[in-house]
């Protein structure tokens, strides 16, 4: 049996606030949010409420968390337009992984690279070759890129070396 859907006239305002219905307002007198029973109304604003708990009856005022959360919403939406140039610059390329031995550096690949070549007697360095063995430390002379010193020992066929113009991956042999 089918039946038919019937026709339901909805009040105009279903949820709004009514005059002799109740809202949550701040009490002036009990200081906080209440349940509080609107006695006037212009239009669809409530004007005049009394508080359910103290008895009291008082011009209607938003409920403080509702205030707070509208000033969280304008402080959310200044300091969109505001931010963006504090972020980024911390995140940089040396911080990939912190898996296994690493060399010292404070996030400047350069200055690492020249605290460890400094001062070093030629014969500190070995020359660069794919067959050696590499350890976090080792100084390497390069043919083509010059003084490096290993700075991470990537896995047992790769390590990174930081050479003057920056960190290279070079293929070792794990000893
Ligand atoms: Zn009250």
């Amino acid at each position: 049996m089918t039946k038919p859907t019937p026709f339901v006239r909805m009040p105009p305002t279903p949820k709004g606030p009514r005059v002799g219905g109740e809202i949550d307002s701040f009490c002036t007198k009990c200081k906080m949010d209440l349940n509080h029973r609107i006695v006037a109304m212009v239009g669809t604003d409530v004007r005049r409420v009394i508080c359910l708990t103290c008895g009291s009856e008082h011009n209607y005022r938003k409920p403080a968390v509702e205030k707070e959360r509208e000033r969280e919403k304008r402080a959310a939406a200044q300091s969109l337009s505001r931010t963006s140039s504090s972020v980024a610059s911390s995140s940089s390329k040396s911080s990939k992984s912190r898996a296994g031995a690493t060399l010292r550096d404070a996030g400047n690949p350069r200055a690492t690279w020249e605290r460890a070549i400094a001062g070093q007697p030629a014969g500190a360095f070995r020359s660069y070759a794919v067959k050696e063995a590499f350890e976090v430390g080792d100084l390497v002379r390069h043919s083509k890129f010059g003084d490096g010193v290993v700075a991470r020992v990537l896995d047992s066929k790769k390590v990174e070396i930081l050479f003057e113009d920056g960190a290279r991956t070079m293929a070792h042999v794990s000893g």
